[in-house]
């Protein structure tokens, strides 16, 4: 029998998709997953034994590469910028078993969708080790960008992101938002809405640094629940009115959650993520002595954590559905350190696209989600909401090969110390994990083994996507 270099078999494993588990051998040919066998069966038996590399997954899952639909490499905020590139998050994505990120290209005021696009080419061709594609963040409507909002779909960016937060920077006024949706209708874009109401925020935020409040803890109490819950009733008002599909990023409040649940009780196309932070970590954290609440700041804020038992619920019952990080690094010192004394000038985010498949696990420990809503919430809804499937997503004949062999028996404590994300510090720092991934293919490329990286930047390839595939 002769071997066939370019063929990996993954044997023994329990493979896990949104169906659920089930005991299969995966056959990977070239970049592609080319069939799955019936352990021990003859067929099976003939492929394992002619492939190149055999990979014994005993005791371990076999998932499809995770998927985070939301990460900011090296994204300009406040006078400095995410301190991973585009080179370093999607090394440290693929450790903790995520292949493929969709990142935000960022339209500046007075620039074009296109520059922008070409800007985040430019930071990010032949630099990541993970396919990789984009979003588009309006800042700026006006005719030409809503006009190049095609533009954007024909070169596979097909969804848009608009902000009701950050007056003066990224904000768009309701009648800003209602012009991008009605495009986002005629074309079937997705619009992506951070729901804060910032006029509001402003105030607030003002107010405290006048009393003389200027601690990382006000950056929780100056952005009330309330104010979430309200500015995403006011997008889903909106959406409703320009038959918009909706998808509500970081949705961190019990308040915002209602009003999701209610527009897709009634039917319409809204949809959202929540995010690792806001399952895990609280006000409490922002409240941390001293300065140390700086590393927790992002928008919006950590709750209270009695809203950690409605994400949850969220989660199983589909009104949240996805789980992305929103990976948005900054370092304590130099850059969260621009905020001492005004916790208005500290920079907005928490980095965490390593350990998002690490922490989602944990639920899948604690009871939370099943194994199957696991893989769906990480998996294969991120490449369905953004056009991928099934391409990604999926472990099925003509997938890419995207696979993690994941050791649900190993014991990992999240550290600074340890992590490949390029920031100072955890956001988890000390937290004992149940879990992680063993082994990660990227098409077909074995780049995580043995405790060792084996990828390369530009081995990951833009990813042209298709619109929201749950559209009805
Ligand atoms: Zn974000």
């Amino acid at each position: 029998m002769t071997s066939d270099p370019s063929t990996i078999a993954i044997t023994g494993g329990t493979v896990v998709t949104a169906a659920g588990p089930v005991t299969a051998d995966v056959l990977v040919i070239g970049e592609q997953v080319a069939t799955l066998g019936q352990p021990g069966s003859a067929l099976t038996a003939d492929w394992v034994g002619r492939a190149g590399q055999v990979i014994d997954a005993t005791g371990k899952y076999v998932l499809p590469g995770a998927i985070d639909g939301h990460t900011h490499m090296e994204m300009p905020f406040g006078g400095t910028h995410a301190s991973d590139t585009f080179e370093t998050g999607t090394r440290a994505a693929a450790w903790g078993g995520t292949t493929t990120i969709v990142d935000f290209a960022v339209q500046p005021k007075g620039g074009s969708l296109a520059g922008a696009l070409d800007a985040w080419h430019a930071k990010a061709d032949g630099h990541c080790a993970i396919d990789y594609g984009f979003h588009m963040i309006i800042s700026d409507v006006t005719d030409t960008s809503l006009k190049e909002m095609a533009m954007c779909i024909d070169a596979g960016v097909t969804s848009f992101k608009m902000f009701m937060a950050y007056p003066g920077v990224f904000y768009a006024t309701d009648g800003e938002i209602l012009l991008a949706m009605q495009q986002a209708a005629r074309t079937g874009a997705l619009t992506m809405m951070h729901a804060e109401n910032g006029i509001a925020i402003d105030r607030l935020v003002a107010q405290a640094l006048a009393a003389g409040r200027t601690e990382p803890l006000q950056h929780g109490l100056t952005r009330p629940a309330e104010l979430e819950g309200e500015a995403t009733g006011r997008a889903i008002t909106l959406a409703g009115v320009t038959g918009a599909p909706l998808y509500i990023v970081h949705l961190s409040a019990a308040e915002a959650l209602a009003q999701v649940a209610a527009a897709r009780d009634d039917g319409q196309n809204v949809f959202a993520e929540t995010c690792p932070q806001y399952l895990y970590l609280s006000l409490d954290d922002l409240a941390r002595p001293g300065f140390e609440g700086a590393k927790f700041v992002a928008s919006p804020p950590l709750r209270p954590k009695d809203h950690q038992d409605s994400l949850w619920r969220g989660l199983r019952t589909n009104d949240l559905s996805v789980v992305s990080t929103d990976h948005c690094p900054f370092c304590f010192k130099d850059q969260k350190e621009l905020g001492r004394g005004d916790f208005s000038k500290i920079p907005n985010g928490i980095p965490g696209v390593e350990h998002r498949l690490d922490l989602l696990h944990q639920g899948v420990v604690a009871g939370e989600l099943s194994l199957a809503r696991w893989v769906e919430v990480a998996c294969t809804t991120p490449a369905r909401m953004f056009g991928l499937y099934p391409r990604k997503g999926v472990i099925a004949p003509g997938a890419d090969a995207d696979i993690v062999v994941y050791d649900p028996d190993a014991r990992q404590v999240l550290s600074a110390a340890t992590h490949h994300m390029n920031v100072d510090y955890s956001a988890y720092e000390g937290m004992e994990i149940t879990g992680r991934a063993d082994t990660v293919l990227s098409r077909g490329q074995v780049i995580i083994s043995g405790g060792e990286y084996h990828g390369r930047a530009g081995h990951g390839q833009f990813l042209s996507r298709e619109l929201c595939q749950y559209l009805s």
